[in-house]
């Protein structure tokens, strides 16, 4: 698998707070890498900074191949990144379909590829067909959560960037999305999970990536982490 996603060295701050120190993190196509770690520990910055919501101030950032780091957000969704943010920001009063074509503007001259992919979120989310007219601002916290990456699938992405799409949801919910997750991914999108549920996301991942304050701390096959003193005693002990 060659790497779709590399960061080498990146230092991003708020101000004078350095958020990301020293960030090395790859991701190969195919793959669903997730980067686990505790609150205020740098997981949204690191996707923030890829999606060029966040500057990185130093280090570089390579999406196949080419060097991302000055790229605008729209030029980096353009290239195939998109991002579902943490709390989701779905619009309230549009409908279900209102908002998952909105998902598709980067490809609004081709109607033909809208109304296929419109098609195929509602194969992987049976529940928003049943819900297409319904004011998005009065669905499920999961239900808005399947909106959420439903929207972001609409552009066709090569890299799906999902933060926390497990917050605030019952455990069989969080299971349903993880399933749709692992499916996506193995209809051919490469997924980078950030989570705090360490459970969930190490059972769907191929790599995990550990950051605190700021730091990569441990990287490894997410097999591995499962099994990992460390990783057992701070983030999966009460899980
Ligand atoms: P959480 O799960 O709580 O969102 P996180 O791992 O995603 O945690 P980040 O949101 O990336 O953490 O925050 C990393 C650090 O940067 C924290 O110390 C946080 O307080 C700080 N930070 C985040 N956003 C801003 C901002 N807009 N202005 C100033 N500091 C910020």
């Amino acid at each position: 698998m060659s790497h779709l996603l590399e960061l080498s060295q990146v230092n991003s701050y708020y101000g004078k707070i350095q958020a990301l120190k020293g960030i090395n993190l790859t991701v190969k196509e195919g793959e669903i890498v997730t980067l686990l770690g505790s609150n205020g520990a740098g997981k949204s910055t690191t996707l923030k900074t890829i999606s060029g919501l966040v500057r990185a101030r130093s280090g570089s950032i390579r999406f196949m191949g080419e060097d991302i780091g000055k790229l605008a957000p729209h030029e980096i969704v353009d290239r195939g990144i998109v991002h579902v943010p943490e709390g989701r920001r779905i619009f309230g009063s549009l409908t279900v379909t209102e908002n998952l074509e909105l998902g598709s503007f980067t490809k609004r001259k081709d109607p033909a590829f809208v109304k296929r992919t419109l098609e195929h979120v509602f194969t992987l989310f049976p529940r928003l067909k049943e819900r297409e007219k319904q004011k998005a601002g009065t669905l499920s916290g999961g239900e808005q959560q399947m909106l959420a990456i439903g929207r972001a699938i609409m552009s066709g992405p090569k890299l799906l960037m999902l933060d926390e799409p497990s917050m605030g949801l019952a455990p069989i919910v969080v299971q349903e999305i993880m399933k749709i997750i692992k499916q996506i991914n193995s209809e051919g999108t490469t997924i980078l999970l950030v989570e705090q549920n360490a459970k969930a996301a190490l059972k769907l991942a191929h790599t995990g990536y550990v950051i605190e304050t700021g730091q990569i701390t441990l990287h490894d096959h997410a097999d591995k982490l499962r099994e990992d003193d460390r990783i057992i005693k701070a983030y999966l002990a009460n899980g």
